[in-house]
């Protein structure tokens, strides 16, 4: 992220609450003291700063998705470039079968600062596999079952944008076949790793 963009959040286990990025605070400036505890409605409940711009949307998440347990906010360049163009990111790298478990979809042009963000997220992640969202002419959402994983699935969609732009760039790439990407995504989500 450039200078104090994007944010990062995690529910709190077993309460109705989530930590959040504060507003406006670089990255290496992060300390635990300076994080903001917020309810599940977006209201300060701890903490002596301003809670991220985008708290409110990811209150909404965490109580319309109960299986989330971190939530992350980028503006990475390649991932963005496809939420510009309001294109989704085709299957067509095994990557994307093993994170996302198909398309990486686009959500709707929303305003920052009340829950359209987070509604937005909801309404395009219900009955998908992904992970992740390409918020139109904004940047990426991603859940998942805690911060870190929500970090790495954002690594992996910019890292996937990248490569699929790659390949359109030097002609058409193929499209991977559902019962590939349906192997793909159980191997790698549940046989994977240690
Ligand atoms: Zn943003």
């Amino acid at each position: 992220m450039v200078w104090t963009a994007g944010n990062v959040s995690a529910r709190v286990p077993g309460a109705d609450l989530l930590v959040i990025k504060p507003s406006g605070v670089r990255y290496h400036e992060l300390t635990p003291d300076k994080m903001a505890v917020c309810d599940l409605d977006g209201n300060l409940v701890d903490g002596d700063v301003t809670p991220s711009s985008d708290t409110i949307s990811h209150a909404y998440v965490y109580r319309h998705l109960p299986e989330v347990g971190g939530i992350v906010h980028t503006h990475s360049s390649y991932a963005t470039a496809w939420a510009c163009r309001r294109e989704p990111i085709p299957p067509v790298i095994s990557m994307v079968a093993d994170e996302f478990g198909g398309e990486i979809p686009v959500g709707p042009l929303a305003r920052v600062g009340d829950d359209s963000i987070g509604r937005g997220i909801v309404e395009t992640l219900t009955g998908s596999r992904s992970k992740a969202v390409l918020m139109a002419n904004h940047g990426v959402f991603t859940i998942g079952k805690d911060a870190l994983n929500a970090v790495k699935a954002a690594a992996m969609c910019e890292e996937v944008a990248k490569t699929v732009h790659l390949a359109k760039a030097l002609g058409d790439p193929v499209l991977l076949p559902q019962d590939y990407i349906d192997f793909m995504n159980d191997r790698y989500q549940n046989i994977y790793g240690q």
